[in-house]
């Protein structure tokens, strides 16, 4: 039944290795584009100057590889962005929707909650961080495939900062700019971005052009209920390949990570995947990523 054609993004921070949840978001993108007969979009999200490197660059190219993940537009390295992220900054101050302002989270709080669209709400400064006005009133309505249908009152919108003291925009405006140029008809994330959705939402009304419907995937966790890290044991690509599993092995067990096609079927070939994967069939429980579980299935491989 899948008739709508996707046009999805992948789009890592390098700041460390390709970690399974972040290699789950890949996987499910790729399987809705190759399903859908759309395209996957990768992005670098590289403009974090000190975390990002070229080694986790190329460590991210390699686990894709690996896992037989392959893009159709890209790589685009965000940071060549600049630019444009910055005309759209400039954009939305000229056009009053945006203030730059040297008051810090709690001033800015206090004036939105009283209500008060006077003082440096209305005011410019020439220093400081660059905030988005928010609404006042009403709701910002987030419709998930997954989660359904969340209104955030508008109200408890703190103003957004986009840009930084020194200019730089952040990953909010940036991934916003981004989706909207390469006009992305699915966001397909982990839900550790869910709460950022609203403030997404209210970038892309201020820059009047249409948002993609969203789908939040659930949280991974280790078999101590616990979010999954590093503790657990492998927490990447290049562990579970180095663990010497097999490729086929690791892509089945992530495809199985908060999706299933019924409750009974365990193994999947890729074509199978890419025929049947489908986002109503993505839980919102939490995930659990059992390593003895991977090493049972990779043994029947
Ligand atoms: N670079 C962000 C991350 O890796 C992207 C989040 C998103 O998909 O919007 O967390």
């Amino acid at each position: 039944h899948r008739m709508v054609i996707m046009r999805v993004r992948f789009p890592p921070s390098p700041t460390g290795a390709l970690h399974i949840g972040n290699a789950r978001t890949a996987l499910y993108n790729w399987l809705l584009a190759r399903g859908s007969g759309g395209q996957l979009v990768l992005r670098i999200e590289d403009t974090d100057r000190e975390r990002s490197t070229p080694e986790n660059v190329d460590l991210i190219f390699e686990s894709l590889e690996w896992l037989g993940i392959d893009y159709d537009e890209g790589p685009i390295y965000q940071s060549q962005n600049a630019e444009r992220h910055a005309g759209v900054v400039q954009q939305l101050l000229d056009e009053g929707k945006a203030y730059r302002t040297t008051a810090g989270p709690d001033v800015v709080k206090a004036y939105k909650e009283a209500n008060d669209n006077r003082g440096f709400r209305g005011q410019e400064e020439s220093e400081g961080a660059i905030r988005l006005r928010m609404p006042d009133e009403g709701v910002t309505v987030v419709n998930d495939i997954i989660r359904g249908e969340t209104a955030f009152e508008n109200v408890l919108l703190d103003d957004l900062v986009i840009a930084r003291a020194d200019g730089t925009p952040v990953y909010h405006l940036a991934v916003v700019v981004d989706d909207s140029d390469a006009q992305i008809t699915h966001v397909v994330r982990g839900a550790d971005h869910y709460s950022n959705t609203p403030k997404h939402l209210r970038i892309y009304d201020a820059l009047g052009a249409t948002p993609p419907t969203y789908a939040h995937l659930p949280l991974l966790h280790g078999t101590d209920g616990k979010k999954l890290s590093k503790r657990h044991g492998a927490a990447s690509v290049s562990d579970l390949r180095n663990s010497g599993y097999l490729r086929e092995a690791v892509v089945n067990y992530l495809a199985l990570l908060g999706w299933g096609y019924d409750d009974k079927t365990e193994f999947f070939t890729v074509e199978e995947l890419q025929r049947n994967f489908s986002l109503e069939r993505v839980s919102k429980n939490p995930a659990v990523f059992d390593e003895l579980k991977l090493r049972h299935m990779n043994g029947r491989y």
